[in-house]
């Protein structure tokens, strides 16, 4: 399994990989904002699951959800979006836009493995 953490923060990140790690997932790719996860995602397909930051510089998660559902090669990519508490109310915008799922900031192993491999 190929997950692309894409977030400005690479505390963020870091911690995320360090999850992911714990679950097995070792094939993680990053990025530090919505530009530069679409070129991650055209350099490296096939990739199964985008953890998605909502707020970032250059392009934001929104904009690069919309990016990725408009493209019919990217249709088996999962996309979760991590929201903080405060932006839960735009989960909804988000499913509308072609997200499969969200998780809230900051998530605990647990919930992070229930939304990955769940
Ligand atoms: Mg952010």
């Amino acid at each position: 399994m190929r997950i692309l953490l894409v977030d400005d923060s690479s505390t963020m990140r870091r911690i995320q990989k360090t999850q992911l790690d714990g679950l097995g997932i070792t094939d993680v790719l990053e990025a530090e904002n919505g530009e530069h996860a679409l070129r991650q995602i055209a350099d490296h397909m096939p990739i199964d699951i985008v953890l998605l930051d909502w707020n970032m510089p250059v392009m934001d998660g929104i904009t690069t959800l919309q990016n990725i559902r408009s493209n019919s090669a990217y249709s088996g990519i999962k996309v979760i979006m991590c929201t903080s508490e405060s932006e839960k109310t735009k989960v909804v915008e988000a499913l509308k836009n072609g997200a499969n799922n969200y998780i809230v900031k900051p998530f605990t192993p647990e919930a992070l493995k229930e939304k990955v491999l769940g």
